[in-house]
């Protein structure tokens, strides 16, 4: 069966689970298709409701959710902003495009978030922020790390694009930061194209984040009545999402229990099936701490070398299934290194980069596609596949 394409399984699909089509529609006939008409409304009260935030913002994606925490944090030219080096480059850049200094923090060789052991030493006089990344929607350790922001006043920014309505010790991520951002990005759990979320947990930054949101006018205030006419008043931009997407946001957030018990079930098809087989070959499967509950936002393994990622990658893609890298080491990219990123900075996060593997993943899969994956990679073998020289 050398290279003959035996399946036909994508890495990310993405999927309408009931009423999108529906209420876009309604959204055009109801004649408002820009940003905060009745659809946005929607998704705000029902994140706000969900969550138990004070507010939440939808913006046009989690990188400008990132980019308005920024701006209101009053970044400035110098400041330092403390990320990890496992990430998504929109979490620094959003830092970096109002002048601030990245500084990257290793992370854990087992959730593979934010080190929290590493992050005090790096706290310097200019420290501004410090950005955890739940990643695969499992909780960085908050309570250290909130405790340490505390202890020096420095805001934290979650980035929770892979994290909505997972928890750590049962508060959901997403609530322990001054703001916290979340991506509907269609590689996302729940998704609208291109979308995200600002929440903001300190409710004395709601009227000024409203104003950045909006141009940096007071437009929000006078649609209230709050004010008889709207100027421009602060800084600001243009980071509201057309209603036409909210509306299609509205309807998977509506479908909420269903999404989330089919990722469930497939996280758990992987895990319970491939656990014999990793434990024989020296795999590493995902730790959820037992004081995590995980979005389940993806699965992965780390292998044991580069070179059996790469053949096993090749194996699956010759019967047509696609798994993916993620993450390469921020420190180490060109932007990273320009701001003193060197190799060996981050071992950790340098060392897993080569190694994880992500699996297909999304709402659709079928239990007999997961079959397919699991028996496929059971039948890689490193040494003697013609693929792997
Ligand atoms: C997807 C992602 C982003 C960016 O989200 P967009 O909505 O595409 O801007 C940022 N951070 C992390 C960790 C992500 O996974």
């Amino acid at each position: 069966m050398k290279n003959e394409k035996m399946y036909d399984i994508d890495f990310n699909r993405p999927t309408i689970v009931g009423k999108e089509l529906f209420y876009i529609s309604q959204a055009i006939h109801e004649g408002h298709s820009a940003g905060d008409a009745a659809f946005t409304k929607k998704c705000h009260a029902y994140l706000e409701q969900a969550l138990q935030v004070p507010r939440v913002l939808l913006t046009t994606s989690c990188t400008h959710a990132l980019e308005m925490s920024a701006l209101l944090l009053d970044i400035q030219p110098g400041d330092e902003v403390i990320v990890p080096s496992f990430t998504f480059v929109s979490t620094p850049n959003a830092f970096v495009l109002r002048g601030a200094k990245p500084v990257f923090v290793d992370i854990r060789p087992d959730t593979l978030n934010m080190d929290e052991t590493k992050l005090e030493q790096l706290i310097t006089e200019r420290t501004r922020a410090i950005v955890p990344v739940h990643y695969a929607g499992v909780g960085c350790e908050m309570d250290t790390i909130c405790a340490i922001a505390s202890k020096y006043n420095i805001p934290i920014v979650e980035d929770n694009a892979h994290g909505l309505f997972g928890k750590y010790k049962g508060r959901y991520l997403g609530t322990f930061g001054t703001f916290a951002t979340q991506s509907f990005h269609e590689t996302k759990n729940f998704i609208c194209g291109e979308g995200g979320a600002l929440i903001i947990n300190d409710s004395r930054c709601i009227e000024r984040a409203e104003i950045i949101r909006e141009k940096g006018t007071n437009r929000s205030r006078f649609f209230r009545g709050q004010v008889d006419k709207y100027t421009w008043v602060d800084i600001g931009s243009s980071f509201l999402i057309s209603d036409l997407l909210a509306a299609f946001l509205y309807a998977q957030l509506e479908a909420r229990d269903e999404i989330q018990a089919k990722r469930q079930k497939i996280w758990h098809y992987y895990n319970d099936h491939l656990q014999d087989w990793a434990e024989g070959k020296g795999v590493q499967l995902p730790t959820v701490p037992a004081h995590c509950e995980q979005s389940y936002h993806m699965f992965y393994m780390l292998l044991p070398s580069l070179e059996y990622r790469q053949a096993l990658i090749s194996h699956l893609k010759a019967r047509g299934i696609l798994a993916v890298f993620h993450y390469l080491p921020l420190n180490l990219s060109d932007m990273g290194r320009k701001y003193g990123g060197r190799a060996g900075d981050c071992p950790v996060t340098e060392d897993v980069s080569d190694r994880l593997l992500r699996l297909p993943f999304y709402n659709d899969l079928e239990e007999a596609d997961l079959a397919c994956v699991v028996q496929a990679i059971k039948e890689f073998d490193p040494w003697y596949s013609p693929l792997a020289s």
